[in-house]
């Protein structure tokens, strides 16, 4: 997708701090974090909402949420995470590639 912010960061078009690639995924710090740790999980395949999976995208998702767990300590999240997927308006998603914020670092307040 040639207008996507996150196929651009995979592609190397735009610079972002990688903590984490591999051929199926890319995982790199928030410009903007809302937390110690605030992390992004993103296919490198292009797709927007959970509503795309199809038998191999979610193959994929359940791959990525695998290595994520296997990832926590090296990630410095020892004390524990929190995954958020936004999903369209009402969640406010503004980047349509999927991704999942991976959050942690610090206790994190729970909020609507
Ligand atoms: P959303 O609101 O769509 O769930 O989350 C998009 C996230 O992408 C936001 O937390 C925002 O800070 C982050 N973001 C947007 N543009 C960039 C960028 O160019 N680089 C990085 N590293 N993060 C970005
Ligand atoms: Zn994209």
């Amino acid at each position: 997708m040639n207008d996507c912010v996150f196929c651009k960061i995979v592609a190397g078009e735009i610079p972002s701090t990688k903590v984490y690639e591999d051929d199926e995924i890319l995982i790199f710090k928030d410009i903007a974090p809302l937390a110690k740790i605030h992390l992004l999980c993103v296919p490198k395949e292009h797709f927007a909402y959970l509503s795309e999976l199809d038998p191999a995208r979610a193959a994929l998702l359940g791959r990525t949420l695998e290595k994520i767990g296997k990832l926590q300590g090296e990630l410095g999240l020892g004390g524990g995470y929190r995954l958020v997927v936004n999903q369209g308006e009402h969640a406010g998603q503004t980047v349509r590639h999927l991704h999942i914020h991976i959050l942690g670092g610090e206790d994190l307040p729970w909020e609507k």
